[in-house]
């Protein structure tokens, strides 16, 4: 599709088969696509046909239905890659973030994180872009330094530059906080930390189904992404890793694929991607996820992020309209997140309310414990929404959160 389009809603929406529900005896308004996405029918089938007509253990298959699954599954890389601008051998398949997130921390990062050296984070990370890092730290005896966040959810990047030192090994940081939407400067960011000789990997799990991301242009070491938030199957995704650093690197996990020779005196290791992919890959994950990232191509990556900031942009104006309503996280760039607190009102309680009216909203701290943390609060309302929701659904929303406020004030 062109970019620049406006899109056909109404007809994108009869590509997800699960959005044309009731629940609790009213039309299902699904916000809550930071958690996970809703898959369009090319996914679906793609996974269908995969054991309808193709279902076998791939690589090294003499036979027709391996070689088929071999090129589908090899396709899908060949996507993925061509999408980030990245090459194939960059491209391995993970469970999702947080495995991508793991496996740099336990291989380069044991590799290159010694005792006295620092990691840095921001204090706005998902509890999978912290924990793998802190482990690190403490098994290196690293300190890991935290970027803070001003009022409006933003990284406060002079507290950054000072952070910043000879020491300082990787920076890791999402390009989009699913908690408040903030979209982060990572390009100064990546560019200041090359300057100091660190490596940065960038959490995109909330970035690669928004934005077109190029890892060349972006120029960062690493990036690490879920396919599920991405339109595509759970329990695969991706980490793309430069290539020199990837070949440098150990294994992660040892076993079948990722080896080229096994004897007891001893192991070599396959070529990437393989190296970091052992055992049975999630096959008909990877064909979905190839699926998924041909759809969004087809919609278009730039009209997808054109509908999702209209949808901000009436939400947040909408719903300021609202005087029980505080917004938590402002920052000037934003993706479609629309988190908030209700009075004294507990975000859970907004939430069974919201669901009894069909409404999916996700309440808590979303996995950022130090974020709630800083802003003194136990966790929010959070509405996340997707090119396929609409100005009609938030008005409804808005309506029942209104209806809410009434019972429980
Ligand atoms: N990082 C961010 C910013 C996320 O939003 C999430 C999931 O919500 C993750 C990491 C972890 O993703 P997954 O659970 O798919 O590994």
């Amino acid at each position: 599709m062109a970019s620049n389009v406006a899109l056909d809603i109404t007809s994108i929406r009869k590509d997800f088969p699960i959005l044309h529900q009731q629940v609790n005896g009213k039309p299902l308004i699904y916000f809550d696509n930071a958690a996970t996405s809703q898959k369009p029918n090319e996914v679906i089938d793609a996974i269908s046909d995969y054991y309808n007509r193709y279902n076998s253990n791939i690589h090294r298959g003499a036979h027709h239905l391996a070689q088929l699954a071999t090129e589908a599954y090899e396709d899908a890389r060949q996507t993925i890659a061509s999408h980030i601008n990245a090459n194939v051998r960059e491209i391995n398949f993970v469970r999702g973030t947080t495995e991508a997130i793991n496996l740099v921390a336990s291989t380069y990062g044991r590799q290159h994180v010694k005792a006295g050296d620092n990691i840095i984070i921001s204090e706005m990370e998902h509890h999978s872009n912290i924990v793998p890092w802190q482990m690190l730290c403490e098994q290196k005896g690293a300190t890991l330094r935290v970027i803070p966040i001003n009022d409006t959810g933003e990284i406060i990047l002079e507290k950054y530059l000072e952070l910043l030192d000879e020491k300082t090994k990787l920076v890791s940081i999402a390009y989009i906080s699913n908690a408040l939407g903030t979209e982060h400067p990572v390009r100064e960011i990546i560019r200041h930390a090359h300057n100091k000789g660190a490596v940065v990997f960038i959490d995109g799990a909330q970035a690669i189904q928004h934005k077109q991301i190029d890892v060349r242009e972006l120029d960062c070491d690493f990036l690490g992404f879920s396919g599920h938030k991405a339109f595509g199957p759970t329990g695969i995704g991706v980490l793309y890793g430069k290539e020199q650093l990837l070949t440098a690197m150990p294994p992660y996990m040892g076993g079948g694929e990722m080896i080229k020779t096994v004897s007891f005196k001893g192991t070599t290791y396959n070529d990437l991607p393989y190296k970091f992919e052992a055992g049975t890959p999630h096959i008909e994950g990877g064909i979905g996820l190839g699926a998924a990232f041909r759809y969004m191509q087809k919609i278009g990556l730039e009209n997808i992020d054109a509908q999702e900031q209209k949808l901000l942009q009436y939400a947040t104006k909408k719903i300021k309209e609202l005087p029980e309503v505080t917004l938590v996280g402002t920052a000037s760039k934003k993706s479609s997140v629309l988190s908030f607190l209700v009075k004294d009102i507990h975000p859970y309680d907004i939430g069974v309310l919201l669901n009894e009216q069909g409404i999916a909203i996700r309440t808590g701290h979303h996995c950022c414990q130090p974020l709630m943390e800083r802003f003194n609060i136990e966790g929010t309302c959070r509405a996340s929404f997707a090119f396929y929701n609409t100005t009609e659904e938030i008005d409804l929303f808005l309506a029942a959160l209104q209806r809410a406020i009434k019972m429980l004030g």
